[in-house]
């Protein structure tokens, strides 16, 4: 049986604008240094839907195999020094049964005992039954929300299914996911909806942002879409379109919702007049908060049938570990301190509260700057 000699409790504040461990720079400032405090892992590869926009839509699989014993990880994560965080994520991490009872829900158990926050990535359109297990333990509940009817949902949610899926089947589901996430808010369920900035919701994101107040959500978070598996072939969204598709949004939005961006391609040592406004207004509106970019930062993913270590759930970037031959903490310090990759971007300007962009921001919109040599102007 694992050992609880890492129980944290006095890490136990409320998630809020101020206080969001996810975020690296919360932890670079309290260590000096990145620190791996946050473990995600890959639960499944089965859904039941196949989005267009979906970052891990190459593995997902019809059957899966075997995982590693639950015990493995749960060792695994018991050696996390700075253990803060964990998400969990598929596919559909609920999708069989088996997976929340045999793993999701002692993962959970595991995290409440230590003081560690958790999130679970869910689609949330199954029955409420199996979320609402999950109710006692956990912290964030994050869906995706791209869509402003159930039209949206039926052509976005299974783009890619290689076969035509019954209308009817996807509006059912689209109202399973308002109704469930009503309920499970009124429950007393943190949950936090995600939306993507890109070519079809760039001109309908205060539209998006009502119905995810509706639905109950806590959080809404706002990310650009970038071009990661099934992903790969959409168009991408000129940055004059993301920035005032971000401004369109805070013109609309509920200041009494905290909002949350991520992964942002717009950075403090930029100094062009556009970004230095966006920035300097996302750091003055009230509830709205940045997050730094975890992957690779004080994060790392593990595949749970195979025990890989990856940098980030999408796997573009080939493993670096796995947690049967190595302890996660001196993986990541490798990752840290050797991989090329981690070089290029690894910068770090406290006063903008920047630590750099994010794997695939660098390469797209980004290629020849060297973030190393640069630093914050606009503050
Ligand atoms: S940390 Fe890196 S990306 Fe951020 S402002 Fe500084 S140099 Fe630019």
């Amino acid at each position: 049986m694992m050992k609880l000699e890492n129980v944290n409790m006095d890490r136990y504040s409320a998630i809020s604008p101020g206080y969001d461990p996810w975020d690296p720079i919360v932890s670079l400032r309290e260590f000096g240094r990145h620190v791996l405090t946050s473990v995600e892992m890959t639960v499944t590869n089965l859904c039941n839907m196949r989005c267009e926009h979906c970052a891990v839509g190459d593995s997902l699989m019809l059957r899966e195999p075997e995982q590693i014993p639950l015990e493995v990880m749960l060792n695994s994560l018991d050696q996390v020094e700075n253990l803060r965080t964990i998400s969990i994520t598929g596919g559909e991490p609920t999708f069989r049964r088996q997976t929340v009872d045999e793993v999701i829900v002692p993962l959970l158990k595991y995290a409440k005992s230590r003081g560690v926050r958790s999130q679970i990535n869910s689609n949330l359109t199954l029955d409420y039954e199996r979320y609402e297990k999950l109710l006692p333990f956990l912290d964030v509940m994050h869906i995706s929300f791209n869509y402003t009817n159930e039209r949206e949902f039926h052509e976005v949610g299974f783009a890619r299914s290689g076969h035509s899926v019954n209308a009817d089947v996807a509006y059912r589901m689209y109202h399973k996911m308002i109704e469930n996430s009503r309920k499970l808010s009124e429950a007393g369920m943190f949950i936090s909806a995600e939306s993507m900035i890109n070519y079809r919701t760039y001109d309908k994101l205060p539209e998006i942002h009502r119905l995810i107040q509706d639905m109950g959500c806590r959080r809404h978070e706002v990310h650009p879409m970038y071009a990661a598996d099934f992903a790969e072939g959409l168009p991408v969204l000129p940055l004059e379109k993301m920035r005032s598709a971000i401004h369109s949004l805070l013109d609309a939005r509920n200041r009494e919702l905290w909002m949350l961006f991520g992964t942002l391609p717009f950075f403090a040592c930029n100094g062009n007049k556009e970004d230095t406004e966006l920035l300097r207004r996302l750091r003055k509106e009230p509830n709205v908060t940045v997050r730094n970019d975890p992957d690779g930062r004080n994060r790392v993913n593990v595949n749970m049938f195979t025990g890989d270590v990856y940098v980030t759930d999408f796997a573009a970037i080939p493993a670096f570990g796995n947690v049967r031959d190595a302890r996660l903490d001196d993986i990541f310090a490798d990752w840290l301190n050797n991989h090329p990759l981690n070089q290029k971007v690894n910068c770090h300007c406290d006063a903008a509260g920047c630590c750099g962009p994010n794997l695939l921001v660098a390469d797209m919109y980004y290629k020849d700057i060297d973030f190393k040599s640069r630093k914050a102007i606009t503050l």
